[in-house]
C-alpha cells in the first residue's frame, strides 16, 4: 500500500484511506509484514541522507544507481506482499535474498537491511530484536546516518512496548523524535510523539499523551504534512473520550467527518463515524449513536473489509446492551463473529465474552452468562481491564445470587469493593480536566499558525513539491504502524478509561452520580451565573428499620428501586445523585423554589408508589424531601445543601414522607404531606 501511495501521482484520499484502514483493531496474521514495508518507507524516503551522495549534489534528490535502485524495488515487492513471510523460513529465505541485494559500501542501505530485519525477523524474540535495533542504532550513529537511525529507534520502541517495557519505549521514542527533529524531518518527529502519546495513554497518564498528540500536531503544522494534520485530529478526539471530555471528543471527530466527507473517502467516513458512535454512546445519546454506528457499518460494508465490519458489529452489540435490549445485543454479536470469521484472523474474544455475557443476564440465562463472563474474566485481568474486570463481579454476583449460590455472589462483591477501593483515579482525573483547558487555547494557537502558513504555502509549492512525497509516504508509513500495532492496546485503553471515568463519578449500586460528581456540576452552574438552580435532598424513612427487618439485600435493592422511581419522574437535565447511605439529592437546573416543590412532590408520589412486594413481603418506603434554591453568593453544593438539610430536618421532625422549603433561610408552609 506504501507504494500505491507514494507513486508519482499521489492521492490524498489514498492517503487517507490507507490510515484509516488501520483505525480499526489489527485483524491481519502478517503484522510484521505490514510493519516491514511500512516502516520501511520511513527509511528510503527520509531526506538528509547526506553520506549516499556524491558531493554537490542535492541532499534529496540523490542519483541512484542501478544496484541501489534494484535493492529499493525489492522492498517495495516485499511491501506489496511478492515475498512469502508466513513462516520463518521463508521470511529468512527473503531477508538473505535482500542481504544480497545490499550494494557494496552502500552503508546507508546496509543499515536499511537491518532495519527490515528489526522489523520482520523477530517475531518471537522481542529481547533479541531489541539488541538487534541497539546495535543497528549505534552503526546507523557511527555512520552520521540520522533518519536511519531515528527509525531503527522506532522499532526498538515498538518491540519495547510489545515487551511490555513501555518507559524504554517511550525513550527510544523520545530520541527517534529528537533525531527527526535535528533532520528537520517533522514527520516523523511528529509520529514519534504520537506513539510516545499512545504509549503515555496506554499506561494511563492520558493528560501527558494528549499533550504529545497535541505536540506532534504542530510539528506536522509546521511540516506541512497536510494530512496528518488533518488526520491527527481522530487520535485527539480519542483521546478527549478517553479523558471522558465528550464534547471536545465530538467537536474533534466532527472535523474528520468532514475531512472524510470532503474527500468522499468511505474508510476515513467508516472509521470516523464509528468513533463518533463510540462518543455518542458515551454520551448516553443512544439514537443517535445508533445512526452513526449504522451508517459506518454501510461504509465498511461497501468497502468490503469484514474487520471493520465486525468491529461496528462489537460496538453496536455494546449499545444494544446499554440500550437493555439484550436479544438485539447476541444478533449484532452473532453478525460480528461471522463478520471475524471472514477475516482469518482470530476475533476480539473477550469483548464478545463480555457483551455476550452482558446479554445472557439480562435475559436471565444465568447459566450461559457465568459461562461467558467466566471466559471473559482472564482475558480482561490480563488486558489490565480494571473496570472491565469489575463489571464482570458485578454481572457474575447477579447471576449467582440468581442460581442461589450466595456464597459466589458475595465472593463477587467482595472481590469487586476491594477493586473499587484500590482505583484511585480521582486525583489524576481532576489533573486531567484542569490541563485540558490549556490544550485547547494552545490547539487554537495552532490552527492560526497553520493559516498563517497556508498563505506562505503558495510561494513555497514548487519547494515543497520535492519534499512531499517521501515526507506523504513516511507519513502514512509510521501513522499506520501505529494503528496497526497499537490499536487493539488503544482500544482496550479507551473502554478502560471510559469505564474509570463512568465508575469515578457514578454509584455502582444504583447509578446515580456521586457526591463529588453533583459537586462538580453544581459548582460550575454556580459559576456561570444568575440563573436559577434548586435542589431536593431526599433521605430515606426509617432505612435502617429496612435493613434490620429485611436484610441489608433487600436494602440494597429499595435503594436501587428507589432511584430508578425519583429517575423516572425526573428530566434528563435534572440530576440525582446519591450523597451517601441513604442520602439522596436531586439538582434541578433552571428552576426556582416554586419549581423545586412541584418536582420534590412528584419524588414523593414516586415514592409512595415504589412496589416492593417482590424484595420482600410487607416491605414499603417512605421519604422526606428538603428543598432548597440558590441563592446569590452561593459556591458550592455544601452552600445549598446546608439550607436543603435544614428543611430536611424539619420534614422529619414533623413525621416523615413530607416535604419541607426553606426560603432565603425562612421556613416557607410545607407544600404537600
Ligand atoms: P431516618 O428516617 O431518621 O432517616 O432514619 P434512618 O434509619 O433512615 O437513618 P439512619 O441514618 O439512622 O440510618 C441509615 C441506614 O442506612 C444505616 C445504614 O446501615 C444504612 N445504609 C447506608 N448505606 C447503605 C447501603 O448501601 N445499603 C444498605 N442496605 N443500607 C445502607
Ligand atoms: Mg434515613
Ligand atoms: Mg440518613
Amino acid at each position: 500500500m506504501v507504494k500505491g501511495s507514494g507513486g508519482s501521482a499521489v492521492k490524498p484520499a489514498i492517503d487517507a484511506r490507507t490510515a484509516a484502514a488501520s483505525l480499526f483493531p489489527p485483524i491481519r496474521p502478517r503484522l510484521g509484514q505490514a510493519l516491514c514495508a511500512l516502516l520501511f518507507a520511513v527509511v528510503v524516503s527520509s531526506p538528509g541522507h547526506a553520506h549516499e551522495n556524491a558531493p554537490g549534489e542535492p541532499p534529496v534528490h540523490p542519483e541512484i544507481t542501478p544496484a541501489q535502485a534494484a535493492f529499493d524495488k525489492m522492498f517495495w515487492d516485499i511491501d506489496e506482499g511478492e515475498f512469502p513471510l508466513d513462516s520463518r523460513a521463508q521470511t529468512f529465505a527473503t531477508l538473505a535474498r535482500l542481504e544480497q541485494a545490499i550494494p557494496p559500501g552502500d552503508v546507508h542501505r546496509q543499515l536499511q537491511y537491518r532495519y527490515m530485519h528489526c522489523l520482520i525477523g523477530f517475531n518471537h524474540d522481542a529481547v533479541g530484536a531489541v539488541e538487534y535495533a541497539r546495535a543497528g542504532a549505534e552503526a546507523a550513529l557511527a555512520a552520521g546516518d540520522e533518519a536511519s537511525e531515528a527509525a531503527l529507534r522506532a522499532c526498538m520502541g515498538i518491540h519495547l512496548s510489545n515487551n511490555g517495557d513501555a518507559a524504554a519505549a517511550a525513550v527510544q521514542y523520545e530520541q527517534a523524535a529528537q533525531l527527526a527533529r535535528r533532520g528537520r524531518d517533522f514527520n516523523v518527529e511528529g509520529i514519534a510523539l504520537v506513539r510516545r502519546g499512545n504509549l503515555r495513554m496506554d499506561a494511563g497518564d492520558i493528560a501527558a499523551g494528549l499533550q504529545d498528540l497535541l505536540d506532534a500536531q504542530q510539528v506536522f503544522e509546521r511540516g506541512q504534512v497536510a494530512f496528518q494534520v488533518d488526520f491527527n485530529l481522530f487520535s485527539i478526539a480519542q483521546a478527549y473520550r478517553r479523558l471522558g471530555e465528550l464534547d471536545r471528543a465530538l467537536d474533534y471527530i466532527n472535523r474528520v467527518v468532514e475531512f472524510g466527507q470532503a474527500r468522499s473517502d468511505e474508510l476515513v467516513l467508516a472509521s470516523a463515524l464509528n468513533e463518533r458512535g463510540r462518543i455518542r454512546m458515551a454520551r448516553g445519546e443512544f439514537e443517535q449513536a445508533d445512526a452513526d454506528l449504522r451508517q459506518a457499518l454501510v461504509y465498511a460494508t461497501n468497502e468490503g473489509r469484514p474487520g471493520n465490519i465486525g468491529y461496528i458489529r462489537l460496538q453496536l452489540a455494546e449499545l444494544q446492551n446499554r440500550r437493555a435490549r439484550p436479544r438485539e445485543a447476541l444478533d449484532e454479536l452473532q453478525a460480528a463473529l461471522s463478520a471475524y470469521r471472514q477475516t482469518g484472523g482470530p476475533p476480539p474474544q473477550d469483548l464478545i465474552d463480555l457483551q455476550t455475557g452482558i446479554a445472557q443476564s439480562r435475559l436471565g440465562q444465568h447459566r450461559l452468562a457465568l459461562q461467558s463472563l467466566g471466559r471473559a474474566l482472564p482475558a480482561l485481568h490480563d488486558a489490565g481491564d480494571l473496570g472491565g474486570v469489575m463489571e464482570v463481579h458485578l454481572l457474575r454476583a447477579d447471576s449467582r445470587e440468581a442460581l442461589g449460590d450466595a456464597t459466589g455472589a458475595l465472593a463477587d462483591l467482595r472481590e469487586f469493593a476491594r477493586l473499587r477501593r484500590d482505583s484511585t483515579g480521582q486525583a489524576t482525573h481532576q489533573r486531567v480536566l484542569a490541563m485540558s483547558e490549556g490544550f485547547d487555547a494552545r490547539y487554537t494557537e495552532l490552527r492560526h499558525a497553520r493559516l498563517r502558513e497556508q498563505q506562505a504555502r503558495a510561494e513555497r509549492l514548487a519547494a515543497a513539491e520535492r519534499q512531499r512525497k517521501p515526507w506523504r509516504i513516511a507519513s502514512i508509513a509510521l501513522g499506520a504502524v501505529l494503528a496497526l500495532v497499537l490499536g487493539w492496546l488503544v482500544l482496550r485503553q479507551a473502554r478502560r478509561a471510559l469505564r474509570l471515568r463512568r465508575m469515578a463519578s457514578t454509584d455502582p449500586l444504583t447509578g446515580a452520580i456521586n457526591r463529588r460528581e453533583v459537586q462538580q456540576r453544581v459548582a460550575g452552574h454556580l459559576a456561570v451565573g444568575d440563573a436559577p438552580l434548586c435542589v431536593v435532598l431526599i433521605d430515606l424513612d426509617h432505612f435502617k428499620q429496612v435493613n434490620d427487618r429485611f436484610g441489608h439485600a433487600a436494602g440494597d435493592q429499595v435503594l436501587v428501586r428507589a432511584v430508578a422511581a425519583w429517575n423516572s419522574v425526573l428530566r434528563a437535565d435534572e440530576r440525582l445523585a446519591r450523597l451517601g447511605g441513604e442520602e439522596f439529592v436531586a439538582v434541578l437546573p433552571g428552576a426556582g423554589i416554586d419549581g423545586g416543590a412541584q418536582v420534590a412532590q412528584r419524588l414523593l408520589e414516586a415514592t409512595r408508589a415504589i412496589d416492593l412486594a417482590d424484595v420482600a413481603p410487607g416491605l414499603s418506603i417512605t421519604a422526606s424531601f428538603g428543598v432548597a434554591a440558590a441563592l446569590p453568593g452561593d459556591r458550592s453544593l455544601e452552600d445549598l445543601l446546608g439550607r436543603a438539610d435544614a428543611a430536611l430536618y424539619r420534614a422529619k421532625a414533623g413525621g416523615r414522607d413530607r416535604i419541607e422549603i426553606e426560603i432565603a433561610g425562612a421556613t416557607a408552609p410545607e407544600a404537600a404531606t
